[in-house]
């Protein structure tokens, strides 16, 4: 019989763990590289300035009220949304072969997707995954049901991409297989396939039938540059894969606890295909029903204003460079100090990696020294956020780093 007692406790969420010990430490030199959200050169949570416009705007706006948006979400967000996902003049949209749901961030948007997969793909396939990915991956998946294979993602040696292992697993991997993909500042490595490398990879995907699941959570935050950061996506787009997008608002808006993301699933170009988006749209739309009814509106109202009105939208684009650019500069200057101080090793792969994250190497001796003698903290696998340096903290880090290290 189930009573309370039969339930074992859960291990406790690591990065939420770490927060806790961050949070405990009574020392003023503590620095804190866990947590994937944006902070300004003092450690503080950024409001965007565009998005400070945009609430005060719809604070004053007597049109609005708290009903309920439809069940797919506001129709001007996710609209917006998949424009600027596979680019406005793309052929995806007007042979209206994308559908598109507002759902609870990014993670919302993975669950939905992968839920849809797992009821609807007649052959229930195995879903590929980066080693390493986002933790919740492996957690959203299992909850579906999908069964979860590994291609191999990051170099241990080179701290860059294993390309040659992944490729190899791509075109071994049972065809059709659906390989989730990050679209851009892969999380928690910081390392991404250039260009040439998307275009193998979408050529053995190609060949072998498998399916795209992109999860883009870093749009515009990665290098500054909205198209660029999207580059993978619109180019499997226009080769005409088929493919789904999990979209997060959460890092490009700061909108973190506002829950704001889109689910697209884009069809294979052909005569059918605005049909069978339609249909496809109505069985999401049933999930999405049982799930969350409808998707909360705020953060939906503050992206879809700044996203439709060319102004904000090039404020917008400012503030995304104000992100990239500081996270730019703490690359730089973390990677010019160790190399200053000699601090053994390479330290290359701090510059060429890109976004929130970067992997450093350091072991989970070194991160466990990190954390008891010189108060920094940091994930087990050396990840360390990016956005957790600024200049008063980062001659610190670079001689706990030296230490730990020699
Ligand atoms: N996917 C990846 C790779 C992420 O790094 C994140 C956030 O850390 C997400 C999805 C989803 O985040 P959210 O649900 O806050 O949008």
């Amino acid at each position: 019989v189930f009573t309370a007692a039969t339930v074992a406790a859960a291990p406790e969420d690591p990065l939420f763990g770490l927060m806790k010990a961050y949070r405990e430490d009574p020392s003023d030199k503590k620095v804190d590289l866990g947590i994937g959200a944006y902070r300004d050169n003092n450690a503080k949570p950024w409001i965007l300035p565009v998005v400070k416009k945009a609430d005060n705007a719809i604070h004053n706006d007597p049109s609005l009220n708290h009903e309920y948006l439809s069940i797919g979400g506001l129709a001007e967000f996710t609209s917006a949304a998949q424009k600027l996902i596979v680019g406005a003049d793309s052929p995806a949209i007007k042979e209206k072969r994308i559908c598109s749901l507002q759902t609870i961030s990014g993670t919302g948007a993975v669950h939905l997707g992968g839920l849809f997969l797992s009821k609807f793909h007649p052959k229930k396939p195995t879903i590929y995954l980066s080693n390493p990915t986002w933790a919740n991956h492996n957690q959203i998946f299992t909850n579906v049901n999908l069964n979860i294979e590994k291609y191999p993602y990051f170099h241990a040696s080179t701290k860059g991409l294993d390309f040659e292992g992944m490729m190899s697993t791509l075109n071994t991997a049972p065809n059709g297989s659906i390989i989730l993909l990050h679209a851009c500042a892969h999380n928690p490595t910081g390392v991404d396939p250039t260009q040439d490398q998307w275009k193998e990879i979408a050529s053995v995907m190609r060949a072998r039938s498998h399916f795209p699941f992109f999860d883009t959570a870093y749009q515009g935050f990665a290098s500054g540059d909205l198209s660029r950061d999207a580059w993978a996506i619109r180019y499997f787009v226009s080769q005409g894969f088929e493919l789904c997008v999990a979209q997060s608002f959460a890092k490009n808006f700061g909108l973190y606890g506002e829950r704001t993301g889109a689910f697209h699933f884009v069809s294979a170009p052909g005569a059918d295909a605005s049909a069978a988006s339609a249909n496809i749209a109505s069985q999401l739309a049933i999930l999405q029903r049982s799930e969350i009814s409808n998707p909360p509106a705020y953060g939906a109202r503050i992206a879809s204003r700044v996203l439709n009105d060319p102004t904000l939208f090039a404020e917008w684009e400012d503030d995304l460079r104000t992100m990239s650019g500081r996270i730019l500069e703490m690359r730089a200057g973390l990677r010019e100090r160790l190399e200053k101080r000699g601090t053994p090793g390479d330290w290359s792969h701090i510059t060429s990696q890109i976004g929130m994250f970067s992997f450093t190497g350091l072991t989970e001796a070194q991160v466990m020294t990190l954390r008891q003698q010189w108060h920094v903290y940091m994930t087990k696998n050396g990840r360390i956020s990016m956005a957790g340096l600024n200049t008063h903290n980062i001659d610190y880090f670079a001689e706990a780093v030296d230490s730990v290290v020699r």
